[in-house]
């Protein structure tokens, strides 16, 4: 039987939280956003735009752009605003509408539907904890509307580092005013949020929708829930 670490309830003074697949499923999301920003280009940019619609070209653009700007390796608002102005430069369109471009895929990206019980777990977790923002993506909790319920909203973007690193799991931490053993942290990526935060000395509470087994080393998280009602009911 594999070993698993015991959930210590008494030692949990905060809480970290990954956003994306674990508020939200984040693929259609994306999915409208880009939806929405090459509508835009076809008004706004139409050469552009066809250049977007060819997948192979649009990948080809993006890894040109991350060989380029090493620098922006975690910010994906970067990466995606970079990508679009060398599009637009490509296209012979103005390059200066990256930014309007870019804002028009921002404002749709902030649009997510939550899951069924987030609303619920986040009013359940900040009742009692303070709750801090983990997330190696570009979401925004004030925009989306959630904001009242972290203390803080930290994302590898602005800290520079992303999960799995030990540092941005001290830093939601800090942010939460705690130890990092006194954070249990949520998250539905089994090597990102849970191999990460494990590593990082927080407790874990793995968000395993499908069933799938510990893999990932070591003893197994010291909590595994098919869903975030599961999670509050574990901390009741
Ligand atoms: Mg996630």
């Amino acid at each position: 039987m594999t070993k698993t670490h015991t959930l210590d309830l008494a030692r949990i003074r905060a809480i970290t939280l990954d956003l994306d697949d674990t508020l939200w499923p984040v693929w259609p999301t994306i999915r409208r956003a880009e939806a929405a920003l090459a509508g835009w280009l076809a008004v706004h940019a139409p050469g552009t735009a066809a250049l977007f619609a060819d997948a192979p070209a649009l990948r080809a653009l993006r890894v040109q752009v991350e060989a380029g700007r090493p620098d922006l390796r975690h910010d994906l608002s970067g990466l995606r605003r970079e990508s679009i102005r060398l599009a637009l430069t490509q296209a012979g369109d103005d390059p200066a509408l990256a930014e309007p471009a870019f804002d028009c895929f921002f404002a749709e990206r902030q649009r997510v539907e939550l899951f069924d019980d987030a609303l619920h777990a986040l009013e359940f977790l900040a009742a009692r904890y303070p709750v801090v923002a983990v997330s190696n993506g570009n979401a925004d909790v004030h925009r989306i509307g959630i904001g009242r319920y972290f203390k803080d909203s930290l994302s590898a973007t602005v800290l520079g580092v992303a999960k799995p690193d030990a540092r941005i799991f001290h830093a939601g931490a800090r942010a939460a005013g705690v130890a990092p053993g006194a954070v249990l942290h949520v998250g539905d990526d089994a090597l990102l949020d849970t191999r990460g935060a494990l590593d990082a000395g927080l407790q874990a509470a793995w968000l395993n929708t499908t069933g799938a087994a510990w893999t990932h080393g070591g003893p197994a998280p010291h909590a595994t829930v098919a869903s975030l009602g599961a999670l509050c009911q574990l901390l009741r």
